[in-house]
């Protein structure tokens, strides 16, 4: 029995040394999986519910690898807050390990800023190609910060009144993106959640490229009035916001470039349920993929949906 062992292992490293070709090729082929990092701590919403969903999201893919970075939160703050101003200058994610940071993070208080060298690595890394997806209540975050702002090209919440978030109000009519430098209009807003329908606007970018032209979200909040400096733009799809909101067409999936860095803009996901929404799902993985390579080979599935329901994954 030991000889057949034997035997065994012998032939099976003689298989290894020499093995064929076509096998050889079929390793080294396999596309890299992509490096994705996401960023939490801070947030006024779900985000210890609506990370691991994320990350589950994007290994179940199998495009993607991901790690957590986690900032000091603000648990940390109310116990300890010198310990945590500490904390959070030490955060430091050495950003160009990775293909793609998705932001899980709305840190929109002074003391929730990063550290002045976090900001400036995270500016010098998007500058140089790397890639960023603003998820929802992201681009509530430092209102202080210009480059954040530029990156996000729009955000929400008290917007406008500081130097950083100076801009206008970017929305879709008649075929066309449209500003506006409106007074007297709130400057991030949404009205109740409900099941809006999304309007593809672009569809040739890769990453609605195949999308139905239109079909129906998930019960989610709407942004509307989004501001900001609406630089370097594309609005991907937009939702008409007709329930408590501006009665316009909002944008709700945009591309900004950044220097050479790619941004994806995604304002769905209020929490874990919105999350599960397969609109949301397909988007946001694409998005991903987009913003960490500039190619979108994740499919549209059979169970995306229509103009009529949303449909949701477990
Ligand atoms: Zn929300």
């Amino acid at each position: 029995m030991r000889r057949f062992f034997l035997a065994l292992i012998v032939c099976g490293v003689a298989w290894c040394l020499f093995c064929p070709d076509s096998v050889q090729a079929q390793t080294s082929d396999a596309v890299p999986k992509i490096k994705a990092l996401i960023i939490d701590g801070q947030n006024n919403h779900n985000w210890r519910g609506t990370t691991p969903v994320l990350k589950t999201l994007l290994e179940k893919s199998e495009r993607f690898t991901v790690e957590v970075a986690t900032t000091p939160t603000r648990r940390d703050k109310d116990a300890d807050a010198e310990l945590y101003r500490r904390n959070l200058a030490a955060f430091k994610p050495d950003f160009a390990q990775y293909d793609v940071i998705i932001s899980n993070y709305n840190g929109n208080e002074t003391h929730d800023e990063w550290s002045p060298e976090t900001k400036k690595a995270f500016e010098e890394y998007m500058e140089n190609g790397g890639g960023l997806v603003v998820y929802h209540a992201a681009d509530n975050s430092f209102p202080n910060w210009e480059a954040y702002n530029k990156m996000i090209g729009l955000g929400g919440w008290d917007r406008g009144h500081l130097p950083a978030t100076a801009g206008k109000y970017l929305y879709w009519e008649d075929g066309n993106a449209v500003t506006s430098n409106e007074s007297g209009r709130p400057r991030g807003n949404h009205g109740p959640g409900w099941a809006f329908l999304i309007e593809v606007r672009d569809t040739e970018h890769p990453i609605t490229a195949g999308l139905p032209l239109a079909f129906r979200h998930a019960s989610d909040e709407l942004y509307d009035y989004m501001w900001g400096p609406a630089e370097n733009v594309t609005i991907l799809a937009t939702a008409h916001a007709t329930n408590g909101g501006s009665g316009r067409h909002e944008p709700v999936l945009m591309t900004i470039s950044y220097g050479k860095g790619r941004v994806f803009h995604t304002v769905l996901g209020h929490d874990v349920q919105q999350v599960r929404s397969v609109s949301f799902i397909v988007t946001f993985l694409r998005g991903t993929e987009w913003a960490a390579t500039g190619k979108v080979t994740i499919p549209v599935p059979d169970d995306f949906p229509g103009t009529e329901t949303p449909t949701f994954r477990e």
